[in-house]
């Protein structure tokens, strides 16, 4: 099997679209990631998982906090500015929660601290034990097959 297959097959998981965000002495980094999910309810615990050549990956090895933002149907712009795939970069202001940097308007921003880590291949799973978080009743981004798609309406 070529990456290329792989990379197909996994593609067809539609998922929604969050910005992982952590502070560094004093500088915020975010990051786009769709490798997300709920992990247990008690106690609340997510997984983030991070390629080995991120640069976020030493970030939160440092700070051992990080939020999840999940986008907003009409955030496909900063998902592409925290993907490195926009000409258009740009100065973003976040917000706090728990004194953790958040994006404003996301559909939802989750803030965790770092209750373990896991080298797996290519990639570092952090678990998250959730401290806070808050909803927007907005739509979310998605994303399928390598391209940005909106909910259909019903
Ligand atoms: P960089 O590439 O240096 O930063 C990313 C971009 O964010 C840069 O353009 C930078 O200028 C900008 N940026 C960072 N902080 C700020 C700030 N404070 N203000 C303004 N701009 C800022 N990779 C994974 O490891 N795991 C995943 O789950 C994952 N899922 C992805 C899902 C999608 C839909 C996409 C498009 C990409 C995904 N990636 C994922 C790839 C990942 O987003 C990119 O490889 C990213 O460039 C890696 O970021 P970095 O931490 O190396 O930092």
């Amino acid at each position: 099997m070529d990456d290329r297959q792989f990379r197909n097959a996994m593609g067809k998981f539609a998922t929604g679209v969050t910005v992982v965000a952590t502070e560094v002495a004093g500088n915020v980094h975010g990051m786009t990631a769709n490798a997300f999910m709920s992990v247990s309810l008690n106690p609340k615990l997510v997984v983030i998982s991070i390629a080995e050549k991120a640069q976020m990956l030493e970030k939160i090895k440092q700070s051992k906090s990080f939020s999840v933002n999940i986008l907003a149907a009409d955030q496909q712009e900063l998902s592409m500015i925290f993907a490195g795939q926009s000409k258009n970069q740009q100065e973003i202001v976040f917000d706090r929660l728990e004194g953790i940097p958040v994006l404003p308007r996301a559909t939802a921003q989750i803030v965790c601290e770092v209750s373990a880590e896991h080298d797996e291949g290519d990639h570092t799973l952090f678990i998250g034990k959730v401290t806070n978080l808050k909803v927007e009743d907005s739509e979310p981004l998605i994303y399928f097959s390598g391209k940005y798609r909106l909910l259909a309406e019903e």
